[in-house]
């Protein structure tokens, strides 16, 4: 995170990615160049490279060591989507650079805030603007994910994965998610499975000893079973949601689906030294090249760089951008169609701008 008294120009790393992560990212690109020509002292530096599925097409590797070097050096990173379910390892595994990038720069927080912007929105009972809220810190070094690089044997019996679970990063990960509360409505859920996986029960205790040092936060500790069926059932309970990395990454999707889907769901991958923004959602590659993809989740995750840089410029430049996407989200009849609208990518794109 920067200084609130910088001045001097943010260099931003800009990963558009495979699929429809180029489309969405023109998207963001065009709406942060407006908002740095409207606030002033907002000097943003684009600095463009090619990773993932086409660039291991091109290089064979998907995430070349200059790109990193420049993910590195970058204030911030803002990635459009990944990968591409017809370029694979020779195993057959997907090409996964974004997650790649996670464990890389050790980005343990994934933020993915859940927003209700319009009630036509919701495909619930019809929640009113803003009454669906929440955040998922989604843990997003560990976790099962831990062992997702192990070599693949084809003629073994069978397969495992592991859960790792360590004292140092569920603690990092606690108290960060204790630190947003407090900037929210205070209330904190714990989602494991503690009931039944050993490294859950190590999970949640470690929570618990964090929360002695949060007596201001109200908790709760759900069953990860439990907690799809409230998210659905009574998505208002919830203010802040901290798991573990699978458990994120499936509760991101479902609540994303409360909110108008993928294509409303941004997201940040917080380290201690540097971030990573980009929409929870994938390539979708049965949108390439149609001009339908919806930027909101793009345009949210580049609002969420804004604010992370955190000067007072970038965070006024945050505030318009939300503004604007708030005041477009009020007309039902300016959306994609994954929401149901018949606007395309450029026209979305145009409203969030011209409401700037
Ligand atoms: P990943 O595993 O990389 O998250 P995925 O296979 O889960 O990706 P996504 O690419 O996230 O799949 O998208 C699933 C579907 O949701 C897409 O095929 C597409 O129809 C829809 N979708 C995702 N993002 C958007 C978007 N920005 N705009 C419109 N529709 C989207």
């Amino acid at each position: 995170m920067q200084s609130s008294a910088q001045t001097a120009p943010f260099r931003i790393a800009v990963l558009p990615g495979d699929g429809i992560g180029p489309e969405v990212m023109r998207a963001a690109i065009h709406v942060l160049e407006k908002v740095q020509s409207c606030v002033p002292g907002l000097k943003l530096i684009f600095d463009e490279h090619a990773a993932g599925a086409g660039e291991f097409q091109r290089s064979g590797d998907p995430l070349p060591e200059h790109v990193r070097l420049a993910c590195h050096r970058a204030d911030a990173v803002l990635l459009g989507a990944m990968g591409l379910p017809c370029v694979r390892w020779p195993d057959g595994r997907e090409l996964t650079p974004q997650i790649d990038l996670r464990e890389i720069f050790q980005l343990y927080q994934g933020i993915r805030p859940v927003f209700l912007y319009h009630q036509a929105d919701c495909p619930l009972k019809h929640y009113k603007p803003g009454e669906i809220d929440l955040v998922i810190v989604r843990e997003s070094t560990e976790g099962l994910f831990s062992t997702r690089l192990r070599a693949i044997d084809p003629a073994a019996d069978a397969a495992t994965d592991q859960l790792l679970v360590t004292r140092e990063r569920s603690q990092q990960l606690f108290h960060a998610a204790f630190q947003l509360a407090r900037t929210r409505r205070r209330h904190l859920t714990l989602v494991d499975k503690a009931n039944v996986l050993p490294s859950m029960v190590f999970f949640r205790r470690i929570f618990d000893e964090v929360a002695e040092h949060y007596s201001d936060v109200t908790t709760n500790r759900l069953y990860v079973d439990a907690a799809s069926l409230l998210l659905v059932r009574q998505p208002t309970d919830f203010d802040v949601i901290v798991t573990e990395n699978m458990f994120g990454d499936i509760l991101s999707d479902l609540a994303a689906a409360l909110v108008g889907g993928m294509g409303m769901a941004p997201s940040a991958d917080i380290g201690d030294d540097t971030a990573v923004f980009q929409p929870c959602h994938g390539t979708a590659p049965d949108l390439i090249g149609r001009g339908i993809a919806n930027p909101i989740a793009m345009v949210l995750s580049a609002a969420m760089m804004l604010e992370w840089l955190d000067s007072d410029a970038s965070r006024a430049a945050a505030l318009r951008i939300r503004r604007a996407v708030t005041s477009v989200m009020r007309d039902p009849s300016i959306r994609t169609p994954d929401m149901g609208g018949s606007r395309t990518t450029v026209q979305i794109t145009a409203a969030i701008v011209d409401a700037m």
